[in-house]
């Protein structure tokens, strides 16, 4: 990965595209890219949809290369949701692909004149920006099956829906899986929006004829490989519960524990729990064939494999096996125990190209204010296909929980920097309340996942309902992320290489025998630091401060059963999270 491509929509006589050497940004991949080149190259306080921002799509420093769950794609802009900065993380094949091509980076620059539509060809041959007028309009589903049919079933496709055309603040940008399917998504913050504005509608990677990436020390890299891949498989969340029940297996548990959002975050507990778990889900998929509850990756080389299919009623191809988030945000959080609606929900979600988390907050808030019933899977089917048909109140919508408490006077919604929380209630995780709060991406749990010690005994522990401790589990783990998030590896090695320390140093020699560099625990730390000091950098500049490190006022004053508990980090402490 040795070349950046910039595409610049505003160029005299149409898009131009220039490649350039890395220069600078030598040695960043992934998110250390993304948000390296966010902060130097966009202007904090430009409109998010404008000529002046930026996306970039970084694959990680190891993608493209046979190190084992290496294929994370990063997704970096100033957020339309959030106004901050914004890496969202996605699966899929599109980084082995991109990796393989040579492109570190991917950066879509300035706006179109007028309203037409784009695609971008890249393969061993080059780079193409073709019109794309024929995709006006259409789901990921459909762009993709047109895409496949032209360019052949192995490509892999990034591609936006309904939403990032109609430049919504929830809309993803989405990723072909291994069936070149659009199911895996850079979620969060609006990406898509952003590249809507972009006038892209689709990025087309063909890595035919290229091969793999090699490592600088091919003999060191295999068995690092070889033992990293040991220790995922060793550890029981990475080489058991993940496989089996895939995410979802948290549902269970976080229900159990008091801290599952129910009724947009009226309460700790949901009696619907144990009809949409994990287990659940897998004795579902079980009975409808297929290939059941047996395990699926997102991408090539994944080695725990956390996925899954869905099928309807009728054995037929519905959506992957919603994910534990998606899961609570179109079910708990809206009172909503079916699992068939959930899948179709995120079946509509993936196909407009939507935030799953964002959606079922959004839903949950519509819901809070009376737009329909809690409980009422398709009154919220409705309200989602408002938003993909772009319809008044499907705008309303389809620009978040934050915008849509606000038009409808809902006093509480479940923000932190506009954007909804996830699947865990900061009262009682109080780690992950420190994660949200804090974290330079608005709420968002992969950001620092504290619910590891706090109610998985994963990393240590720390009481999940006391303030004590949270700020520097937070801390700690949102330095780690950063850097894993820079790697291209998929979070969830964390669960094994937090309670592995043979893991967490086959990982480290994996990294220095691929780049021929000498690596210790201290630089990936110091990786992590580095990326955090620039994303809070930009932000700052964007004009945000304390005040913006905060969970809204009733997490601090409204007790959630059954613990009848509060979020007790003091503003003091949050403020002491970036201290290092
Ligand atoms: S563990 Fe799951 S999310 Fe992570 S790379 Fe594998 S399939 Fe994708």
């Amino acid at each position: 990965m040795d070349k950046i491509l910039r595409i610049n929509m505003n160029a005299p006589g149409g898009p131009g595209v220039t490649t350039e050497a890395l220069g600078t940004y030598a040695g960043h991949a992934g998110r250390a890219m993304t948000s390296a080149v966010v902060a130097r190259e966009v202007p904090p306080t430009c409109h998010p949809l404008g000529a002046d921002n930026k996306l970039v799509i970084a694959p990680g420093l190891l993608s493209g290369s046979a190190a084992a769950i290496s294929g994370r794609l990063s997704v970096g802009c100033k957020s339309p949701l959030t106004g901050g900065i914004k890496e969202a993380n996605s699966g899929g094949q599109a980084a082995q692909v991109m990796g393989r091509l040579g492109y570190a980076a991917i950066i879509l620059e300035g706006r179109p004149a007028g309203d037409s539509l784009y695609k971008v060809i890249i393969n061993s041959a080059g780079v193409t920006v073709e019109p794309a007028d024929d995709l006006k309009g259409l789901g990921n589903y459909a762009t993709v099956d047109k895409l496949g049919a032209q360019y052949g079933k192995k490509v892999a496709c990034i591609t936006i829906g309904q939403a990032g055309e109609m430049k919504m603040s929830a809309a993803s940008i989405a990723v072909t899986d291994m069936e070149q399917r659009p199911n895996r998504h850079a979620g969060r913050g609006g990406v898509g929006a952003v590249m809507g504005a972009k006038g892209i509608k689709a990025i087309i990677l063909d890595d035919a004829g290229m091969k793999m990436r090699p490592p600088a020390d091919p003999e060191r890299f295999k068995a690092a490989n070889k033992a990293f891949v040991e220790g995922l498989r060793r550890h029981p969340v990475t080489g058991e519960g993940l496989p089996a029940f895939g995410t979802n297996v948290l549902t269970n548990v976080v229900n159990e524990a008091g801290a599952y959002p129910t009724r947009n975050f009226q309460e700790g507990q949901f009696e619907g729990a144990a009809k949409i778990s994990g287990e659940a889900q897998a004795a579902l998929e079980n009975e409808r064939g297929g290939e059941g509850s047996a395990t699926h990756g997102c991408h090539r080389g994944c080695v725990i494999r956390c996925s899954g299919t869905f099928y309807d009623k009728n054995g037929n191809y519905l959506t992957k096996q919603p994910e534990y988030e998606t899961v609570w945000a179109h079910g708990g959080n809206c009172g909503i125990d079916d699992l068939d609606v959930i899948a179709q929900l995120d079946r509509m979600d993936d196909d407009f190209g939507l935030d799953t988390i964002e959606m079922g907050a959004t839903i949950g808030v519509a819901m809070q204010a009376g737009l329909a019933q809690f409980g009422d899977g398709q009154a919220a089917i409705r309200l989602t296909q408002e938003v993909g048909q772009g319809t008044p109140l499907g705008r309303i919508l389809g620009n978040g929980a934050a915008v849509t408490g606000q038009v409808y006077a809902v006093e509480k919604v479940p923000v932190v920097k506009r954007q909804a929380m996830p699947a865990y209630d900061p009262r009682a995780v109080q780690g992950i309340g420190v994660t949200y709060a804090t974290s330079t991406m608005g709420a968002d749990h992969t950001a620092g996942y504290a619910v590891t010690a706090n109610l998985l005994g994963v990393g240590g522990s720390v009481d999940a309902l006391k303030p004590e401790g949270q700020v520097e589990l937070s801390r700690n783990l949102q330095i780690a992320t950063a850097a894993i998030d820079a790697t291209g590896m998929c979070l969830f090695i964390a669960f094994a290489i937090l309670d592995q320390p043979d893991t967490f140093n086959a990982l480290v020699d994996l990294i220095s025998a691929f780049t021929g560099q000498p690596m210790t625990a201290d630089d990936v730390t110091a990786l992590g630091k580095s990326i955090l000091k620039n994303e809070r950098e930009f932000n700052r500049a964007a004009g945000f401060s304390a005040k913006d490190d905060r969970l809204p006022d009733y997490f601090k004053n409204d007790p959630l059963t059954p613990h009848k508990v509060t979020f007790a980090v003091t503003d003091e402490e949050l403020d002491t999270v970036f201290n290092w």
